[in-house]
């Protein structure tokens, strides 16, 4: 396709409408039909990126290859896409206007009067554009965080308003609203959508299509009635019903024929020709499974699902190749000791050990993972559960009684996780972190060798703290691993037990690059593991 086509995804009249997932599920559908795709999602607060927002607030943070702390929709899209997202995915206002002043100070506005229209605006315009000035992408998705009406989302409308003007046929904008079902009057009722559509009219936005999310089916008169006043064409009238898994919405929107509705707006040929049968064999595994196992996730955000978002997704991604279920029961590690330990976590057949920051749970997450390893249970550990598994193996193998890491206290004798060189000399709280991809070496004749089937991976990693490598001829001779390392810095990215069936601690976070296409080798491998460790407990 010569010129990239822009489609805007924005919500109304509440929010969680689940405007991620129909971006990646359009999305997914026109990859289907052999286009090139990328999302964008455009952020309305003024933080820079969610790196440094608690995960109770804003679910998890996800990473991107290049290092972006960004928007957990963006771990939709990879999952969606199998294709790898970067920061130009993920702005946010507090990026834009830094970027604005930052121009403003270098004097390159030549003493105007700097202003949200058009210089804001033209700031959004610009990020929007970058991605299809790249020549790689057919199709700019691009998801508008937010309710249309809200004052933050005012000048991403009002770009989207230009574009619009500016592309004519090569830009078009989706509408997301509520048609709730009012149960006395026993009704659909089309007024939210209307008002909704009425306020975006205001902004000088007409949508094109209307993705209706509803409880119940919309009949043709409802429909009908949502295109005359909304002037839109009936077609682009698409009902999302609440669906049983996300994974769903992608088959759902393909029988509305979103996917269609779009092509023909944009001036497209429709062709019938489809590739999903990946997909549709992975929702009817998803949805047909043979077992069902139970793995325990030990965190401190446990109860927010959408602070272990990935992991969750992994699991979902790693359970169907195993044709099983994961009941993933989210435990808290504030309420573990070493004394409840057996049973806090009886009957689980897997126990992962969740990443985090600071004190907060660390004892019991120390507790799990001393049950695990004592009593033989598969046990993977992520980032801060991989440092856990090093402080246990030190206090209980080693017998440093206060190893630790010097995260949490700076004046232990065995710091047996501590901070690099080089990032001791970094104060600021934001941006000082190991971001992103770094190469792994996998140590020949390990299990991680076995599970990976390869050498050399490549994983993302969100942390300051890092094995110290003091102690790793100690640790290897004890029988902790260290299986694979970081070439460029020697630094320990793996760890796992020799005298255990599975016992593997991570440093970097596998759950980022998890996708449907491709189902993380280590989550595959450990759910399979939980699986043999519950036939074997049966037996
Ligand atoms: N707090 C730890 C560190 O900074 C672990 C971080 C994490 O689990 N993502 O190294």
């Amino acid at each position: 396709m010569a010129t990239a086509k822009y489609i805007f995804v924005t919500g109304g009249v509440t929010s969680s409408l689940g405007k991620g997932i129909i971006s990646a599920s359009l999305a997914k559908l026109l990859q289907a039909r052999g286009f090139s795709v990328t999302i964008q999602k455009l952020d309305p607060y003024i933080n820079i990126d969610p790196g440094t927002m608690n995960p109770y607030e804003h679910g998890e943070c996800y990473v991107t290859d290049d290092g972006a702390e960004t928007d957990l929709d963006l771990g939709h899209y990879e999952r969606f896409l199998n294709i790898p997202t970067s920061q130009a995915n993920n702005i946010t206002t507090g990026r834009v206007y830094q970027s604005v002043i930052n121009k403003e100070r270098q004097g390159v506005y030549l003493g105007k009067t700097v202003q949200v229209i058009p210089h804001i605006t033209d700031e959004i315009k610009h990020r929007v554009k970058l991605l299809g000035e790249t020549g790689d992408f057919d199709f700019i998705i691009t998801e508008i965080g937010g309710t249309v009406g809200d004052i933050e989302s005012l000048p991403y409308i009002e770009a989207v308003r230009q574009m619009k003007w500016d592309l004519s046929t090569d830009c078009m904008v989706i509408h997301l609203t509520l048609v709730p079902y009012l149960a006395a009057s026993g009704e659909l009722k089309t007024k939210p959508t209307q008002h909704s559509v009425k306020a975006f009219l205001e902004a000088g936005v007409q949508p094109d299509i209307l993705v209706c999310r509803t409880e119940r089916h919309l009949n043709d008169e409802i429909r009908q009635k949502i295109a005359l006043f909304c002037n839109v064409t009936k077609d682009a009238v698409i009902e999302s019903i609440d669906a049983k898994t996300i994974y769903d919405v992608p088959l759902l929107m393909q029988e509305e024929k979103l996917d269609q509705v779009v092509l023909r707006k944009l001036g497209l040929p429709v062709d019938s020709s489809y590739n999903l049968d990946t997909w549709t064999d992975f929702v009817y595994k998803l949805k047909n499974p043979k077992s069902e196992v139970r793995i325990g996730l030990i965190g401190k955000y446990v109860e927010l699902k959408d602070a272990y978002k990935s992991i969750a997704e992994s699991f979902t991604h790693a359970g169907v190749t195993n044709e099983t279920t994961v009941k993933l029961e989210r435990i808290h590690s504030e309420d573990i000791t070493d004394e409840n330990a057996a049973d806090k976590l009886d009957g689980l057949m897997g126990i992962l050990v969740a990443p985090g920051f600071g004190e907060r749970g660390i004892e019991g997450k120390i507790s799990s993972i001393k049950y695990a390893r004592e009593n033989k249970i598969p046990f993977l550990g992520i980032c801060m559960g991989m440092q856990c598994a090093v402080i246990e193996f030190g206090r209980n193998v080693m017998g440093y009684s206060d190893s630790h890491s010097t995260e949490m206290d700076p004046e232990t004798t065995h710091p047996v996780i501590d901070i690099m060189e080089e990032q001791k000399r970094v104060t600021l709280k934001g941006g000082t972190m190991r971001l992103g991809a770094f190469n792994c070496e996998i140590k020949k004749g390990t299990m991680v060798n076995e599970i990976y089937g390869m050498n050399k991976i490549s994983e993302r990693h969100r942390h300051r703290f890092e094995f110290n490598n003091k102690y790793l001829k100690e640790y290897e001779n004890e029988g902790m691993l260290g299986s694979g390392v970081n070439p460029e810095g020697g630094l320990i990215e793996i760890i796992e037990l020799k005298d255990h069936p599975w016992f593997i601690g991570v440093q970097f976070h596998p759950e980022y690059k998890s996708t449907v296409a491709n189902p993380h080798p280590l989550f595959v491998n450990f759910v399979r593991a939980a699986v043999e460790h519950g036939e074997a407990v049966i037996s």
